[in-house]
């Protein structure tokens, strides 16, 4: 049992069983006993390793993307490069490196990170020093936003719902012999649900992330009125089935009641909702991280970081990059998306639906 299962059970005592959504913003964003408000979970040591903390590479792909894109755009003079839920920093550090000798570029970004976590955000202090923080995508300036977001959706709290011949049945948090456990509401009629009636039948279970259409549009009604693209990666499809809840520690699944705040909590991206969230802003077709890495070049890097390495250095290298875009590994269960303004070119490496 962990502290912040204690004041789970003594609030569900109180005033009853919470929705799976509340849970897990408890577990990962609790400002004592939170997962990320407690710990650095990332890397080889940690509980779980992402794509920029795997290579170097991730990151200058990602930013000479975005580099194209302000290009394309006509280069505009001020503009905000942002991420949101930036971990260790990693990500944002590499981008900007791989971008340095892209003429303007660094003279007119000025650089944002969108972050929950004060012990992440010293952390990220230390790599992107120049960065100006803040608690939500709404206090970004008002200037064209080039952006991205890996494994940043994953990590916001789902409800869960199974569906019978009366409505949905909500998964909810109770208490049963002292004990954190899973029942179900009484069936009701969702609103939020019903574009799941078409292609569910009783006993299937569906998901939805109640923060995701906010931030989603926040991020597309930016890039509509002032220009800017944003690439989102995690993992996910179009539209998720069943249970994708899961509580990672140690890199290895857990029982995600068993520990609150002590595991990883994720669930899979619908990214539908995000595409439908982002209008005005365009989106573009659901892409593998596998095929995106490799149309923005990633092979040719790899093999110019190569020439620089050899035995265990190298060795690992070319696990990175397998790891990175091969489909049995991060290649394929991963996606991406982009938002742009409609009538520029989509990012680089992504396409529309002919
Ligand atoms: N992008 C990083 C880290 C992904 S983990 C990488 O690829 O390595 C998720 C990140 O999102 C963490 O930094 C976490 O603290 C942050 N986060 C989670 N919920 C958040 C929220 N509601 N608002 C802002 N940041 C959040």
């Amino acid at each position: 049992m962990t502290a912040l299962a204690d004041l789970l059970i003594a609030r569900i005592g109180q005033t009853g069983p919470i929705t799976l959504a509340d849970y897990m913003a408890e577990c990962l964003l609790h400002p004592k006993h939170g997962y990320y408000a407690t710990r650095d979970p990332f890397g080889a040591k940690g509980d779980f390793i992402t794509a920029p903390e795997i290579s170097q590479m991730f990151g200058e792909m990602l930013g000479l993307c975005l580099a194209q894109a302000w290009i394309d755009q006509g280069q505009p003079t001020h503009f905000t490069l942002a991420e949101i839920g930036p971990g260790r920093g990693t990500l944002m550090a590499d981008m900007l490196r791989a971008t340095k000798s892209v003429p303007g570029f660094h003279d007119a970004a000025s650089v944002h990170l969108i972050e929950a976590s004060p012990l992440l955000r010293a952390k990220q202090a230390e790599l992107v020093p120049q960065a100006t923080w803040h608690d939500t995508i709404s206090t970004l300036p008002d200037a064209p936003l080039f952006m991205v977001a890996n494994e940043f959706f994953d990590a916001l709290p789902i409800r869960q719902f199974t569906r019978d011949d009366a409505g949905w049945r909500e998964h909810m948090v109770g208490v049963q012999d002292d004990k954190l456990t899973l029942g179900l509401s009484a069936a009701a009629p969702m609103d939020a649900l019903d574009h799941r009636l078409d292609d569910t039948k009783a006993g299937d279970l569906v998901e939805l992330c109640p923060a995701l259409p906010g931030i989603a549009t926040q991020i597309g009604q930016r890039i509509a009125d002032h220009g800017g693209a944003a690439l989102i990666i995690d993992y996910g499809d179009w539209r998720s089935l069943g249970d994708t809840l899961q509580a990672i520690t140690d890199h290895a699944p857990v029982d995600p009641f068993k520990a609150p705040g002590d595991a990883d909590l994720t669930a899979h991206v619908d990214f539908e909702a995000i595409a439908q969230a982002a209008s005005p802003a365009q989106f573009t077709r659901l892409t593998t991280q596998g095929v995106f890495l490799e149309r923005l070049g990633i092979t040719n890097r790899a093999q110019s970081l190569a020439q620089h390495l050899t035995g265990d250095g190298l060795d690992q290298h070319i696990a990175a990059h397998r790891r990175l875009t091969h489909p049995s590994e991060m290649g394929e269960i991963f996606k991406v998306i982009g938002l742009h303004p409609k009538g520029t070119p989509p990012p680089a490496g992504l396409t529309h639906d002919a």
